[in-house]
């Protein structure tokens, strides 16, 4: 394969630095563009030092593009606690970022790829959650800075394919998880396994009845190279896996893999909190030949170790 110069927006954070891994290891020329809201230096330490691995601290709002030939937009606070305390800055990195990044495709004729989130299906009406369906959005909601953002940067996507011709291609990432996620994330998986090793009560909000669809990050990076590379793919495609799980059911699983003291606690339901997901990922299968290769247990036990050696 002939190394190509790639810019990933947002390539400090969990599943970013995943994904400059795979692309230095494929021998590319990675340009990791970050303001460091929510990503971490330690996430690229191992990458720093390489000749082909290029640090831009900057933010994704800021026009600012030079040549390269693919762009992964995944310049966005993810998780709920943070998108909520950093709403405007959210708003601005899915769309002003979008806005950027597209121009700068379109001027070099660069492939690029949104990394959507299942959070545009909203509270979904419609169960498990295929890409024809348009979703149920609260549009002034504390979740909204994100999904709505999230549901213009798609907009602006497909515009720039349609007005300019741009390769512009959209994938919708359902909850992930795995190493690199920071312990003070927020988000259910890392909540549960810092609260499990510290034997910290393990915070269940609601009844713990909702469910969700746990997908392990190398999975999804296999899942972004196979969008980008494919002939003639615009999506948007669901990537995520399809076992679904109560949140009591995440939080049993974690105590029985960590062998942990600590006690469930029921603290009360967030807003808007969506009562279940699930990707239906038949075009992912068909179109890209992909489909989630780890199970739960097994993804679990990965990220246990990597927060077991934090300590
Ligand atoms: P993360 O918070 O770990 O990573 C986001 C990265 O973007 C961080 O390094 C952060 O510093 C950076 N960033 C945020 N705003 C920026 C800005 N204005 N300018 C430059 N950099 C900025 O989250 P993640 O889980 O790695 O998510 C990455 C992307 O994937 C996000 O766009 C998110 O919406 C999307 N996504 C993730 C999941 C998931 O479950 N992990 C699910 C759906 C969608
Ligand atoms: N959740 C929980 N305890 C926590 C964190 C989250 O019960 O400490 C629940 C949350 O209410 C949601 C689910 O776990 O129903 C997934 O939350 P997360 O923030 O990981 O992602 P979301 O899918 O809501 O964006």
């Amino acid at each position: 394969m002939k190394p190509k110069r790639i810019l990933v927006a947002g390539g400090a954070g969990f599943v970013g630095s995943h994904l400059c891994t795979a692309l230095i290891g494929q021998g590319h020329e990675v340009f990791c563009l970050d303001n460091f809201c929510t990503g971490r230096k330690a996430n690229i330490s191992h990458l720093v030092k390489g000749p082909k691995f290029h640090l831009l601290n900057s933010d994704v709002g800021k026009p600012a593009g030079f040549p390269v030939d693919e762009i992964y937009h995944l310049a966005s606070p993810a998780s709920p606690p943070h998108y909520q305390r950093i709403p405007l800055e959210t708003f601005k990195a899915n769309v002003l970022g979008s806005l950027n990044l597209l121009e700068s495709a379109r001027k070099y004729k660069a492939k690029i790829l949104l990394a959507s989130t299942s959070e545009v299906y909203g509270q979904p009406l419609v169960h498990p959650q295929p890409e024809r369906y348009w979703g149920n959005v609260n549009p002034v909601g504390v979740r909204s800075c994100y999904d709505e953002s999230k549901r213009a940067a798609e907009t602006l996507f497909a515009d720039y394919r349609r007005v300019y011709g741009v390769d512009a291609r959209i994938i919708r990432i359902f909850n992930t998880y795995g190493p690199r996620m920071a312990p003070d994330d927020g988000r259910v998986v890392s909540n549960f396994i810092t609260q499990a090793l510290t034997n910290k009560p393990i915070t269940v909000y609601g009844r713990g009845r909702q469910t969700r669809s746990f997908q392990y990050a190398d999975d999804l990076i296999a899942g972004m190279l196979k969008v980008m590379a494919a002939k003639d793919f615009a999506g948007p495609v669901n990537l995520g896996n399809p076992d679904e799980f109560t949140v009591i059911q995440l939080a049993k699983a974690v105590l029985r893999l960590t062998g942990s003291k600590s006690k469930i606690v029921y603290r009360s339901l967030p807003q808007d909190d969506p009562k279940q997901r699930k990707p239906d990922i038949r075009l992912a299968q068909a179109k890209l030949n992909w489909q989630p290769k780890v199970k739960l247990e097994e993804g679990l036990q990965k990220t246990i170790d990597y927060f077991k050696s934090l300590k």
